[in-house]
């Protein structure tokens, strides 16, 4: 059986000509033959910002470029019908599509309701003031361009527990919205960061509400049978109280199929938070491996001032490997992006390797990483930037490499600041390879792979080395590699078909 690999197939700054839909299509078959098993879309549904939302400011969960809502039928990415054909071709290749649910906030509301708010510090969410304050928001959502087809519910003010915008009196903030539920206070079980973590954007949906959290579990329902779904990405896990997604990931398996396969975004460096959320929702989903992506990219900044032996240190996939879903770069970290940490190109293929190429954690590939992306936008200051993020060359080949060489046991050398790399033994039926990197000079490991490869030659997969490395008769090797630079060596027999 394959081993998964995800492939996130897009990225924040993808022109929005309404086709990636179709791509998704084009690129299936190819995906397939590198190894790709599961391919995470973005948010399918209307935003408040049409087709120009990347789909994160989720306007209406029933309109998947399906109503003429919020000035176009289509997404950014391509009309209802294009959708469903992207998720059945890729159904069709056997990769699995995860699609991306936003369900913290809504933005875009249809119409301005009387509202009574209290204003919250927004640097301490948990300092809610006592003032009970008469305005108006933007808390009604009817979807007129649906008409009620697919679901009658209307959202109003008892659906969300706060917003960051009134009128009359007009003021931007944090302001919990006061309704029948939580006597005031905001959901519990989220992050705590800035005292509760509850409200990040928008609209905040108010999860206490039995009526909401039947709807969602309805949205969940008809969203599967409108296309193939093997799985979710979770938005903003660290907003949602812990308890919802427990119950709703329960019941989509309960509905759908016990093997979804779920990611939840909990954008957070430290595992023992990631630990207790975990816990909180009973162990039922992955986790994105934000600490290690952190290490990539200060790696990626320090050159051979990083000690490699370090590189794990304090990630998920070291601590919780059955929950990590690693990555190198994703559509928040690229550059210009609200959490940009980007992973320099030069040390790409190295994460990548170590990513796919080891036995623990699930790795997922990140578009520009693979086909490229040129783009503009502003800074934080102001100033406009022009981005290229280059392909990288050797990605699809450790892809491949993945399901072909990245089995059996796995053997860690570990031992220089710089030169590091770990051999995988291979099993009676499949090979292994012997991985070996550099983020300052070229080096060498010596690795022992047994009798059983004794006098066999190697060559390196990636087109790093063109050197060919001949064991001893006890199967002993010296695998070098070029400075800055990751070689993959695999026996040249098993390269014959
Ligand atoms: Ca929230």
């Amino acid at each position: 059986m394959s081993k998964r690999t995800l492939f996130q197939f897009f990225h924040w700054y993808l022109p929005g000509d309404g086709r990636l839909w179709r791509e998704v299509s084009e690129k299936a078959s190819d995906l397939a033959r590198i190894g790709v098993t599961d391919t995470w879309l973005p948010p399918a549904y209307k935003g408040a910002s049409g087709a120009a939302s990347v789909g994160y400011d989720t306007y209406d969960l029933f309109d998947l470029g399906e109503f003429d809502q919020k000035g176009s039928v289509a997404t950014k990415y391509g009309d209802k019908s294009s959708f469903e054909n992207a998720c059945r071709t890729l159904a069709d290749h056997g990769i699995r599509p995860i699609h991306d649910v936003v369900l913290n906030h809504k933005m875009g509301a249809d119409e301005k309701e009387s509202v009574i708010v209290r204003r919250v510090n927004a640097d301490d969410r948990t300092q809610i003031g006592e003032e009970d304050v008469k305005a108006l928001a933007y808390t009604r959502f009817t979807f007129p361009g649906r008409q009620g087809k697919y679901s009658e519910f209307v959202w109003d003010k008892q659906c969300f527990s706060g917003v960051d915008l009134i009128e009359r009196p007009d003021e931007t903030g944090v302001f919990r919205l006061m309704n029948e539920y939580g006597e005031g206070q905001w959901n519990d079980e989220v992050d705590d960061e800035l005292g509760n973590f509850d409200y990040l954007m928008g609209a905040d949906v108010e999860f206490r509400n039995k009526a909401v959290y039947e709807e969602l579990k309805y949205w969940g329902r008809w969203f599967s049978e409108q296309v193939p779904v093997a799985g979710f990405r979770l938005d903003a896990a660290k907003h949602i109280p812990a308890w919802f997604f427990k119950d709703w990931v329960g019941y989509m398996r309960d509905t759908i199929g016990t093997d979804l396969f779920v990611v939840a975004e909990y954008w957070h460096p430290d595992v023992a938070t990631l630990a207790k959320y975990l816990d909180l929702v009973d162990n039922q989903l992955m986790l994105f491996d934000v600490a290690l992506h952190h290490r990539f990219h200060d790696a990626s900044r320090a050159g051979a001032d990083f000690d490699m032996r370090t590189i794990f240190d304090g990630s998920l996939v070291s601590s919780v490997p059955n929950h990590a879903v690693t990555l190198v770069d994703n559509h928040d970290t690229q550059p210009l992006q609200s959490l940009e940490a980007t992973v320099e190109p030069w040390f790409k293929p190295l994460a990548y390797a170590l990513i796919l190429l080891r036995e623990h954690g699930t790795p997922c590939v990140f578009y520009p990483d693979l086909y490229g992306a040129e783009y503009s936008d502003k800074a934080c200051d102001g100033s406009d930037w022009k981005v290229e993020m280059p392909a990288i060359g050797c990605l699809a080949k450790l892809m491949e490499a993945r399901q072909r060489f990245g089995n059996g046991p796995q053997v860690d050398q570990f031992n220089h600041p710089n030169v590091v790399g770990f051999t995988r033994l291979g099993t009676e039926t499949e090979p292994g390879c012997v991985v070996v990197m550099s983020n300052g000079d070229g080096g060498q490991i010596s690795v022992e792979l047994g009798p059983s490869h004794s006098n066999a030659m190697f060559i390196e997969l990636l087109g790093h080395h063109e050197a060919e490395v001949t064991t001893n008769i006890e199967g002993r090797g010296d695998f070098p590699t070029n400075g800055q630079s990751v070689c993959v060596w695999v026996r040249r027999d098993a390269l014959s078909p």
